[in-house]
């Protein structure tokens, strides 16, 4: 199979993910998921005109030229029902959030009066509507507040609040089963009985970025490369609306995850990509339509390849559209690379100087150096057939994952 370039994977990967099903879910436990449904405004917001300021409400005709005097006949709290009538040549104390009493068509903020007995002398005019929410600017009743395919933010959970919406219709989360491969890898906590064992850092990892895509992640630990234990650990598959699997899909003798995939009825749809790093990527489908990925064995190219592609189709499982992530930087360091024919991720810190963001490749660009990335914030894009980038260059840059 040749390389695959990442946009037509990405394309595949997308055309597989489709929305899974919703369910109702109480407010307080939204936040992170995705609206499957449209919400409107329950009434007008604001429900009624009310003072911006604490100060005093007043007739703005009344109030055209500084120093004008008014009598201060009454006061209207947050949340009263009284509402004094405000007559010419009068104002009433009025509080932030108050209704705005009949009469009355603006505001003089406190800091702006001085007190006169039972009289108010204003210090500048007033305008007509000045300090005044009117009932429905923010939104009128019946009005589309929040579309369907939104990821709920704390933003949006209040807005819900406010237009009381206590249960809402959310996408459901993809269940995903993470599985690692390989007979030199030992687990968290196992102990060490040959030096040339590798402590497992996939599967964790994995696990944690699942749950920063919004997926229901269950780590299924390690297999060995011992064909009929591989054979049986991919079998769990069939319980997980996406399986991941790392190591084991590059051209070794052992990397035997493809040959049994597509004897459990997974229809391959690529294999290898024209990136760096992270060539080896198998992806799949289900004849049911639940997804596989085959991620390379080194930890970089597994974060790669999931940032890049198991990301998205976690996130679209759930309903979102894409969320593009590149941005322009200033290359701060200069970039360079033996071989070119591979768009590479590379891994890099970013910086925001003078107006100007800047990009600097990190040092620990091999992909089994996991140090390297905990200390990127960005990937930096270098395109096919560029095997150096000067700095004072502007550069594309990818945002990790985000938490
Ligand atoms: P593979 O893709 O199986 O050829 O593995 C590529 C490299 O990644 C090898 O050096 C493995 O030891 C390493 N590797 C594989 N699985 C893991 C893992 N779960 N955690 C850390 N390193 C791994
Ligand atoms: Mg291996």
């Amino acid at each position: 199979m040749s390389l695959t370039p990442l946009e037509e994977a990405l394309k595949l990967v997308l055309e597989q993910a489709r929305p899974l099903g919703t369910e109702r879910v109480f407010l307080h436990e939204a936040v992170t998921r995705v609206l499957a449904q449209d919400v409107y405004a329950d009434e007008d917001k604001p429900p009624f005109d009310n003072a911006a300021m604490d100060g005093y409400a007043l007739r703005s005709e009344d109030a055209v030229k500084p120093g004008a005097r008014l009598r201060v006949t009454g006061e209207v709290p947050a949340g009263t029902r009284e509402l004094p009538k405000v007559e010419r040549g009068t104002a009433v104390k009025i509080f932030t959030g108050a209704p705005l009493p009949p009469g009355a068509d603006a505001v003089v903020p406190v800091e702006f009066t001085r007190r006169e007995g039972p009289f108010v002398v204003l210090e500048r005019p007033v305008r007509p509507g000045e300090n005044v929410r009117r009932r429905g600017e923010d939104a009128k009743k019946g009005e589309l507040l929040l579309k369907k395919g939104t990821l709920l933010r704390g933003y949006e959970i209040g807005l819900l609040a406010s237009v009381n919406a206590a249960v809402v219709t959310v996408y459901r989360r993809p269940t995903v089963g993470i599985l690692s491969t390989g007979d030199e890898i030992i687990d968290l906590c196992q102990e060490k009985t040959e030096p040339s064992q590798i402590r497992s850092a996939n599967n964790y990892m994995l696990y944690g970025l699942t749950l920063q895509a919004g997926g229901e992640p269950k780590n299924l630990g390690l297999v060995s490369d011992e064909p009929e234990a591989l054979e049986r650990a991919l079998e769990q598959a069939r319980r997980f609306d996406v399986f991941i699997t790392t190591g084991g899909v590059s051209m070794g003798e052992k990397d035997l995850v493809k040959e049994l995939v597509k004897k459990l009825g997974v229809k391959v749809l690529f294999h290898k990509l024209r990136i760096k790093p992270a060539k080896p990527v198998l992806f799949g489908v289900y004849d049911d339509g639940r997804l596989f990925f085959g991620l390379p064995g080194n930890p970089v190219s597994s974060a790669v390849a999931f940032d890049l592609l198991v990301y998205p189709a976690i996130r679209a499982l759930q309903g979102e559209k894409r969320v593009k992530t590149a941005l322009r930087a200033v290359l701060k360091k200069p970039f360079k690379r033996k071989k070119a024919e591979r768009r590479e991720f590379a891994r890099c810190r970013l910086s925001y100087e003078d107006g100007k963001l800047y990009c600097e490749p990190l040092e620990k660009q091999e992909s089994h150096m996991l140090t390297g990335l905990t200390q990127a914030d960005a990937y930096l894009v270098v395109p096919e057939g560029v095997n150096e980038l000067a700095p004072g260059q502007e550069v594309e840059v990818l945002l990790l994952a985000p938490q």
